[in-house]
């Protein structure tokens, strides 16, 4: 029985919502501007504390990706994706990134997440993902 390693972010940090084990860290925050089943998704550079499922092929609003969903790596629930490949040359910038749903986290900076640059980057945002069609 190996011991789970739980690494520790510093400064604004994205928590699993059940367990509070750091997931993320807003510095590696792209876009708020994802979809979703759940609802609201955020896109990163990099995560910490996840274990990743086998990969699929997953068609999207913008096309199909190959993908592969992360869990909290300390209480297992499913948190997001990883996208592994896109097959549309325009969302390749995806590649390697990873999403994680808004309600699965919790911001431990904020306490919540309806601030006013939320909703103007929500109305910017132009790059929706559906988790599954
Ligand atoms: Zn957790």
């Amino acid at each position: 029985m190996g011991k789970i390693y739980i690494e520790s972010l510093s400064g604004r940090v994205f928590s699993c919502r059940l367990c509070g084990t750091h997931l993320a860290s807003n510095v590696e925050l792209i876009s708020k501007s994802f979809h979703s089943r759940q609802g609201k998704a955020y896109l990163f550079n990099e995560v910490v504390n996840i274990s990743e499922g086998p990969k699929e092929e997953r068609l999207m609003t913008t096309g199909l990706h190959e993908v592969a969903d992360i869990h909290c790596k300390n209480c297992m629930q499913l948190c997001g994706w990883r996208y592994v490949m896109a097959h549309e040359d325009n969302q390749k910038y995806k590649e390697g990134k990873y999403i994680l749903e808004r309600s699965k986290m919790m911001d431990l900076y904020e306490g919540n997440f309806a601030s006013a640059s939320e909703a103007s980057t929500i109305l910017a945002g132009s790059d929706m993902d559906e988790a599954c069609s």
